[in-house]
């Protein structure tokens, strides 16, 4: 398989370039990899005729879009910006697909719902986001949508990998240096990890290309729920046990409400996704979120 990636050097994209190595040749993309091994390629999203160039020049079989602007309180000052990365050039790479007769997989968020409620959410359920973010990516979803292309859009929750910052490393930082912290505990999800996000993308791919019927919108989350302070607690509390100086006392982690912690997005409460599709069309188990954050930590502590 000939497979294009965008976003390489992003946490998706940092593990499918090592997942996807065993299906075919990847040219892997990010946003400054003109000039690079790329030759004239271009992964600049904030660039979508050099982006569609780019699709045209490679004819690839398979484009994975792990690119985006992700940064969801900063988005809220940049929406152009945002809606650019977001849905503007993701849409026209969905065109190039069609044209090219290429499958596209993209990644989508929990952010285009609005998080009311206490059910998990399957693919079928009403949107509403709350955020730039949020109503980026899901332009982005539309336009991916109504391009015709054959493509996979996986949403996800709570993204996290073992490399470059996340919660966990944050928390475990704070840990060390307070006595007191308070987590935000009305926000419920899934912390899903790059790798699992990256090998069943990977699985995705293969079963695409031996039956197209398969595309279509799918929620990928790990198996189970918590919050950020349960989070929290838990990787706080396995770096207790594996020995780290943590200063914080388990009772001084402070369960918070989302109104004593204000952002300028706006998050969804309930980022619960429901999995089913997902699961039985491809035949995956998807393990609960404790297994890819205690791997995780033991990569990291
Ligand atoms: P990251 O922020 O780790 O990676 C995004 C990548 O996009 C980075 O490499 C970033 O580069 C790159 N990027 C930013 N701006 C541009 C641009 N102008 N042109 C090209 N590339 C650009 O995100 P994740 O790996 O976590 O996210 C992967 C997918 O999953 C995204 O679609 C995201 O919306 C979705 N998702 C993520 C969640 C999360 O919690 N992180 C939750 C739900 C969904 P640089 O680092 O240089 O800015």
């Amino acid at each position: 398989m000939n497979i294009l990636l965008f976003g390489k050097g992003g946490q998706v994209g940092w593990e499918l370039q090592r997942a996807l190595a065993p299906l075919g040749r990847v040219t892997a993309l990010d946003f400054d990899s003109a000039g690079e091994l790329s030759g004239d390629l271009s992964g600049d999203f904030t660039d979508p005729d050099a982006v569609a160039a780019t699709v045209r020049r490679v004819a690839p079989d398979l484009i994975v879009n792990a690119a985006a602007h992700t940064a969801v309180d900063k988005a809220e000052s940049e929406p152009a910006l945002a809606r650019l990365i977001n849905a503007t050039t993701p849409g026209r790479i969905a065109q190039e697909a069609k044209a090219l007769g290429a499958h596209l997989i993209h990644y989508s968020t929990d952010y285009v719902f609005d998080g009311s409620g206490e059910a998990a959410r399957d693919e079928s359920a009403a949107t509403n986001p709350l955020s730039v973010y949020g109503r980026t990516k899901l332009e982005g979803e539309q336009l991916i949508a109504g391009s015709g292309a054959t493509h996979v859009i996986l949403r996800t929750s709570w993204v996290y990998a073992a490399r470059g910052g996340n919660f966990a490393r944050t928390m475990l930082k704070l840990a060390k240096e307070r006595d007191r912290l308070n987590v935000i505990a009305d926000q419920i999800g899934a912390p899903t990890g790059a790798e699992l996000l990256a090998d069943v993308t990977a699985h995705i791919a293969r079963a695409l290309r031996q039956n197209p019927q398969l595309a279509g919108l799918y929620h990928c989350v790990a198996a189970g729920e918590t919050s950020w302070h349960g989070y929290a607690c838990h990787v706080i509390e396995r770096a207790r046990a594996a020995g780290q100086e943590i200063k914080v006392a388990p009772e001084a982690i402070v369960p918070i409400p989302t109104s004593d912690y204000p952002t300028p997005a706006t998050r969804p409460l309930n980022s619960r996704l429901e999995t089913r599709k997902l699961r039985e069309a491809f035949g995956l188990s998807l393990p609960a979120w404790e297994q890819g954050v205690d791997r995780m930590l033991a990569e990291i502590l």
